[in-house]
């Protein structure tokens, strides 16, 4: 068997470490070709080590002499800056981890789309915001774009290729977070140590604030509307607090198939890994028995304000989800920083939606300018709240 050939953008992250995790598993199975970082040196030193990837690349230039230094003497090419994880991304693979977070993950990912094989998406952030231009990228280099989110993973595997035009609905499922049965009151003073306190997977940080508000879930559905054609209409949400079943699709003859799995991101991505074929893991396994009870209720968009403005943002496409995506970015950070209470968060997102006038970007310059504006929009926001 020829051993498939893969790159991991963000491989020092949480999904990046993943991914490693389940390639040291099956050494005959793959040999890495480039691995990305932001600023951890040591640890994407580590990673490549223990890989023998062919290219480094670390986004942060000050990173570039240091991360030189421990690998030196290895057959390995080390590169910096943007350019430099660009270069990562374009470097040719069969098998591609878009897991940067946030929108610094948009030109690497679109990048990567263009040179075929297999870009599996972790970065929701770069679809969100640049939907058409990242669909584009893929048809163009041939590229199969596979879902990593466990939701829309689920779905892709329930759905195992039908055509959407039988579908009734589309469920993404969701654990609720930290604050699922919190008072509003108990939310405006929740601080980010609560906040990212999730009670069922263990993720970075931003994307932990984004389940405790519930702006992950919203940013999901304008996933799964441009990653599966589905109209906003026939989106759901259902809470789901025990995180098993991971997405459902309903058909028009009422079928319902759900993929359930362990709560493990692990799972998802060893099925983008080895697809179309399956990867051995054994233990990774769910005991439905020893479950016993799974349960389900509706959102409350009343405490959960983040699902109605991705829904409008959905509706009103064209730059409405990469200002939602933006302003949602740095009102996070300033959250994270303890600059923002958690109320404001989404609050910030909204009076930055509304400071826009509805407009499509056509390019990837385009996005970027309105990212840059929305991110100024809201910082000043951010900056006007505390006063
Ligand atoms: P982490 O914050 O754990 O990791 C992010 C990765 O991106 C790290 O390798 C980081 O490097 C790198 N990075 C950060 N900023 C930059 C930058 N400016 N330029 C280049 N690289 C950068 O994030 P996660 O792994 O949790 O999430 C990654 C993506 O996957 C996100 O888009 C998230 O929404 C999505 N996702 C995550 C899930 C999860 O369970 N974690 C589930 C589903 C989707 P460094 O270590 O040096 O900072």
């Amino acid at each position: 068997m020829t051993r498939r050939r893969l790159s991991i953008l963000g491989a020092t992250g949480s999904i990046g470490r993943s991914t490693l995790d389940l390639v040291a598993r099956h050494p005959e199975r793959f040999e890495v070709v480039a691995l990305t970082a932001h600023r951890s040196v040591d640890a994407l030193a580590d990673a490549v080590i223990a890989t023998g990837a062919e290219l480094a690349a670390i986004a942060d230039e000050t990173g570039v002499d240091a991360l030189a230094d421990r690998l030196a003497g290895r057959d390995v090419e080390v590169l910096g800056g943007r350019a430099g994880v660009l270069a990562a991304a374009r470097a040719p693979a069969d098998w591609t981890m878009a897991a940067i977070v946030g929108a610094a993950g948009l030109a690497p990912t679109l990048a990567a789309a263009e040179h075929g094989g297999v870009l599996a998406l972790a970065n929701k952030e770069a679809l969100v915001c640049a939907g058409p231009l990242l669909l584009d990228a893929a048809r163009r280099g041939e590229t199969r774009l596979l879902p990593v989110d466990s939701e829309h993973n689920a779905v892709f595997q329930a759905l195992a290729g039908r055509d959407v035009g039988e579908l009734r609905r589309l469920v993404l499922t969701a654990s609720g977070g930290p604050f699922r049965r919190a008072g509003l009151e108990e939310m405006a003073r929740a601080t980010p140590a609560a906040a990212v306190a999730h009670p069922r997977w263990s993720m970075g940080a931003k994307i932990s604030v984004d389940s405790a508000t519930m702006m992950n879930k919203g940013l999901e559905l304008i996933e799964a509307h441009l990653l599966f054609a589905v109209p906003e209409a026939k989106l759901g949400v259902l809470i789901h607090p025990e995180s098993l079943v991971h997405g459902l699709v309903e058909f028009v003859d009422g079928s319902q198939v759900a993929t359930l799995g362990p709560t493990d991101m692990r799972v998802p991505i060893a099925h983008t890994l080895a697809w179309p074929a399956r990867l051995a893991v054994d233990d990774f396994t769910l005991d439905l028995a020893a479950v016993g009870t799974l349960s389900f209720e509706p959102p409350d968009e009343e405490r959960f304000p983040a699902l109605r403005l991705a829904r409008e943002a959905l509706r009103a496409g064209g730059g409405a989800p990469t200002l939602l995506n933006a302003a949602n970015e740095v009102a996070v950070a300033a959250f994270l920083e303890e600059r923002l209470g958690f109320l404001d968060i989404v609050a910030i997102v909204e009076a930055t939606l509304e400071a826009f006038a509805p407009t499509t970007p056509a390019t990837l310059d385009d996005v970027l300018d309105l990212d840059r504006a929305a991110r100024e929009r809201a910082r000043a926001l951010c900056d006007a709240a505390l006063r």
